[in-house]
């Protein structure tokens, strides 16, 4: 018991070292490019009312989120193929399986990406439903938006989400090692698409989502909300009807309807077992 203790805290360690610099680099940049073009001015992101609970998130999601997709890798290798030894996993999972596998790394991490974001994209609609928007409702609930806010998701939201999406594209034979390369990445962009910024990227706006392109995601339904739910790349949005940047507009005003919400992190997380 003590054993597996100690191991459960040295990848929570090891969790934290290896985000602190990136989650370093990523403040360093968003606090000067928000200086010189912010797309909503007003105070810096570290003085918004709501930091304890974002921080909170960008501390413990990475580790969570780990976790999940271990949990999530295990039990799919076990009920669909009844791969239940350790050294059946490796033998599965280590370097990818099958056709995928054998592509060069460069043509996995495509696919990954484009596979992943179309399950995302799916997945996100459906978290706007009625039945699992309380889940969702964590992600919406900052009213002051930045690059900080981009980890603001429930275990749930993440379980079904990024996690599913995760071990669709690892079970169906991409390599993990894929995910070395693009997981800062990956953090990198979802923090960028909620800094505070008026980025649209100009004509590579339908190519990958941009600050004000998601942005206006963050807004109430009838300002856009209900629209742009791809994570990385807008084409989805145009492809399904769901594309809205209106030309000369900047998004403002975010968050949720609900004023009862709670804002800390601990009752977030309670919220939606609570009805
Ligand atoms: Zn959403
Ligand atoms: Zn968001």
């Amino acid at each position: 018991m003590m054993q597996e203790f100690m191991s459960f805290i040295s990848v929570v360690g090891q969790t934290f070292t290896r985000n602190a610099p990136i989650s370093i680099a990523l403040a360093v940049v968003f606090t000067v490019l928000t200086w010189f073009s912010a797309c909503n001015p007003g105070r810096p992101w570290w003085r918004k009312r709501d930091l304890v609970t974002d921080l909170c998130y960008w501390l413990f999601i990475p580790v969570i989120t780990r976790f999940l997709r271990i949990g999530l890798l295990i039990a799919a290798a076990a009920f669909i193929l009844g791969i239940t030894t350790g050294d059946g996993l490796i033998a599965f999972y280590e370097n990818g399986h099958g056709p995928l596998a054998a592509l060069p790394l460069a043509a996995q991490a495509v696919i990954f990406l484009i596979g992943e974001d179309i399950i995302l994209y799916w997945t996100h609609r459906w978290f706007h439903g009625k039945r699992f928007w309380k889940y969702h409702a964590v992600h919406h609930s900052s009213e002051e938006l930045e690059w900080i806010s981009a980890a603001r998701f429930h275990p749930v939201n993440l379980f079904l989400g990024s996690v599913l999406a995760d071990v669709v594209m690892l079970f169906a034979g991409i390599s993990p090692n894929v995910f070395v390369v693009l997981g800062p990445l990956t953090v990198a962009h979802s923090a960028f698409v909620h800094a505070n910024l008026d980025w649209t990227l100009g004509p590579f706006k339908y190519v990958i989502a941009s600050p004000v392109f998601h942005r206006w995601h963050h807004t109430a339904a009838e300002r856009g909300g209900e629209k742009n739910f791809a994570a990385t790349f807008p084409i989805l949005d145009i492809l399904f009807g769901t594309f809205y940047m209106p030309a000369g507009e900047l998004p403002d005003r975010y968050g949720i309807a609900d004023r009862s919400f709670p804002q800390s992190f601990g009752a977030q997380l309670v919220h939606p077992f609570t009805r």
